[in-house]
């Protein structure tokens, strides 16, 4: 069965491993230039030496057996740690949060800077229309993108499905980053809630980090919608002074001020978990159809790839393999 997977997020890298552990080898797809998605970590150079800032998910927590033994293998790994300074059960990627999604991509058919604009279905398969290329046939298409941004691959292939990623609606986000030369003047490492800010964080502080003096400081999303379109170097100067004054630091001259927009950063989770049409071959993944959090995209990957492999398809040439095998070592 040939397989194309559309984001390689972690949504869509837990379906392909998944897929994986039973023999089937899925090519993924996805725009940027690297492992990152919504688990992003930031480098930026400096005069005095490179800065990396985790600008999209800040922790994560295991509540699930199956995702809490994702987590026990990647700590094996050592590509997660645990973070009580967060609270008893944050664990974050290091020494970056990007960090277990690179481990997995490694072991993946990954084709980066590859943006999918449209699929389509002709009688020998799907075809994904690239920028400047069409990849395919393929018998089956996961789409593992933001619901925003999965609804127009949707929209002409599978209107049910369509109508349910056009029901979920993102909030945005603001993220800005900072480094310095000097530590700030706070003990704390971690603020919530405080004025629009709704997190900030040395990210330095998190186990696996070293180097300069590095936040994260996240606005929360009736801020940032309000100033969605504002030009990043002012809402970068807006989140410093915030920063400033939370840190009571009375001035600091910043190595580092930058802020990134997350257009579609928190969905709204409609806790169905995942979308699969047999008839066609077309799933659909990612944390807006479970809960909003890293736990729930690994969750909907894990469980669409359980619904592909359950195909009857798959399971009678499984069934002829164990039987080929068995003749062999027979
Ligand atoms: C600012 C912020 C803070 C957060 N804080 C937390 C937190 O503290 N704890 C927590 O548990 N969760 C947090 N989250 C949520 C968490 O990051 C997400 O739930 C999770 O990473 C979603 O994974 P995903 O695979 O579903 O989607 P994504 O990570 O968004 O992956 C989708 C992938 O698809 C690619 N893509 C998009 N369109 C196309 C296209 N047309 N063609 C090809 N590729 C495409 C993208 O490049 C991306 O790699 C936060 C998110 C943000 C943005």
């Amino acid at each position: 069965m040939r397989v194309a997977i559309i984001g390689a997020g972690l949504a869509g890298l837990t379906c392909a491993q998944h897929l994986g552990s039973e023999g089937l080898r899925p090519v993924l797809f996805d725009k940027g230039k690297g492992p990152s998605g919504r688990m992003a970590t930031r480098t930026v150079k400096t005069a005095l030496g490179d800065v990396r800032f985790d600008i999209g998910a800040q922790y994560f927590t295991a509540q699930t057996p199956r995702f809490a033994n994702q987590v026990a293998q990647w700590a094996e790994d050592g590509v997660v740690a645990s973070w009580p300074e967060a609270g008893p059960y944050a664990w974050v990627g290091s020494p970056s949060m990007s960090c277990p999604l690179g481990a997995m991509a490694a072991t993946q058919d990954v084709n980066w800077n590859s943006f999918v604009g449209g699929i389509s279905r002709k009688n020998d398969g799907w075809i994904l229309h690239l920028d400047r290329a069409e990849e395919g046939p393929f018998d089956v298409v996961v789409i593992a993108l933001p619901a925003e941004q999965a609804t127009p691959l949707l929209a002409l292939n599978e209107s049910m499905f369509m109508l349910q990623s056009a029901s979920s609606v993102s909030t945005p986000c603001w993220c800005g980053m900072f480094a310095f030369a000097e530590p700030l003047n706070s003990r704390r490492s971690i603020f919530r809630e405080t004025g629009i800010v709704s997190w900030a964080c040395r990210n330095t502080a998190k186990p696996g980090r070293y180097g300069l003096e590095a936040w994260v400081v996240q606005a929360d999303s009736i801020w940032s919608q309000a100033n969605l379109e504002v030009e990043q170097a002012n809402i970068a100067e807006i989140l410093l002074s915030n920063l400033l004054a939370m840190t009571a630091t009375p001035r600091a001259a910043p190595l580092v001020s930058q802020a990134h927009r997350w257009r579609f950063s928190k969905s709204q989770g409609l806790g169905l978990g995942e979308l699969w049409n047999s008839t066609i071959g077309l799933g659909v993944c990612g944390d807006w159809l479970l809960a909003p959090r890293v736990e729930g995209a690994w969750l909907s990957g894990f469980g669409l790839a359980q619904r592909i492999l359950q195909e009857p398809v798959l399971n009678k040439r499984r069934s002829l393999r164990v039987t080929a095998d068995h003749n062999f070592s027979a």
